[in-house]
């Protein structure tokens, strides 16, 4: 497991991933206007690392994650696995890609069918893929089930007889029967009770040391990215915002808008009190996002320049990424504070 940890090599390259939603209107059904869920994202993954994914919902970030897999067609922009490229596969070709990247999503009831016992649901991908004859199959499953804390009769169970726990260790059981590399985990706790959430996160992380996999760990609640992750990602309106060491991170983060989400996460001891940073206004529209810095409205730092030039994500320190005019040079007059006022 330490080897997996210690070895910076990138598995996967996201490179100014852009996915926009078409608006179409008028008579003749023209495209009057796109919804910009994801605008030019780039990162990677390191082998054997989990990258959380986090921000308000409508972000975008839940698009990332199945847009890099091909689930949804991206705009432009790529993303790699390996050095190889992920989207615009066809065929044969994306079926064997697509063995190495999974995905667990946030609600496995709505994944699983209904009608169909969990064994069969979870042995359809090693069906589809011609992996293994029958009794190998069956094997794969049983012990997949088994690597996901459940037992073998639990293949002969319907969906509607397990707790939303079981079902979640199912849909992981569903992913890593296909012995992949990489998963993006979509939410995959957010449904759960928070008791049953640890035991979730702790099944995730030990078939993370056994299986040496690496994870996108998408989520909108920040204690439970900072369980979990060993890089975290923030993002905004479509955009990363800040990218950096999970410790670092959540020790001093550096823009605004990660300052405002960390000061709503609440201290378990009643001497430490933390001052809530409340924002103006509600998040814009992907339709039209405000020009220069998207978060300026809100932020309580804005200057001039934020309104006119949008930030790159550039590195503020070692392995910190920030895309904030407050670690980026600009002019003097550029630094003047910018009056808002908000309806
Ligand atoms: Fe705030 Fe400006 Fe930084 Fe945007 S670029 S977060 S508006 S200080």
């Amino acid at each position: 497991m330490e080897e997996v940890k210690t070895n910076i090599e990138n598995l996967i390259e996201v490179k100014n991933l852009v996915k926009y939603y078409p608006v179409k209107g008028g008579v003749f059904r023209r495209v009057v206007a796109q919804v910009k869920a994801v605008d030019d994202v780039s990162f990677s993954i390191r082998k054997g690392e989990t990258l959380g994914l986090v921000g308000e919902s409508g972000c975008g970030k839940s698009t990332v994650g199945h847009t890099m897999l091909g689930l949804i067609p991206h705009t432009s922009g790529s993303v790699e696995y390996d050095g190889r490229s992920v989207l615009g596969l066809k065929g044969e070709e994306s079926k064997e890609m697509r063995r190495h990247l999974q995905i667990v999503f946030q609600d496995p009831y709505a994944s699983l069918d209904p009608r169909l016992p969990v064994g069969d649901s979870i042995g359809e991908g090693l069906r589809i893929h011609r992996i293994g004859d029958r009794q190998e199959q069956f094997e794969m499953v049983q012990r997949a089930l088994k690597n996901v804390g459940l037992e073998d009769y639990h293949a002969m169970r319907y969906p509607h007889e397990f707790s939303g726990g079981q079902r979640q260790r199912i849909g992981i059981a569903r992913a890593l029967v296909m012995n992949p590399k990489f998963i993006v985990l979509d939410e995959p706790v957010s449904a759960l009770d928070v008791s049953i959430q640890a035991q979730v996160l702790n099944i995730l992380k030990a078939l993370q040391n056994e299986f040496g996999l690496t994870y996108l760990f998408v989520a909108h609640n920040l204690a439970v990215v900072e369980h979990i992750s060993d890089r975290v990602a923030v993002m905004y309106l479509g955009k990363i915002a800040e990218l950096a060491d999970r410790k670092e991170l959540f020790k001093e983060p550096l823009h605004p808008y990660t300052q405002a989400l960390m000061s709503a996460i609440p201290i378990p001891d009643p001497r430490i009190k933390r001052e809530r940073i409340i924002l103006k206004g509600d998040v814009p529209s992907p339709l039209n996002p405000p020009k220069g810095c998207r978060f300026h409205p809100r932020c309580p730092y804005a200057m001039k320049v934020c309104a006119e030039r949008e930030p790159d994500l550039l590195e503020a320190a070692p392995d910190r990424f920030v895309a904030c005019w407050l670690h980026q040079e600009h002019s003097a007059e550029e630094g003047k504070p910018l009056e808002i006022s908000v309806a």
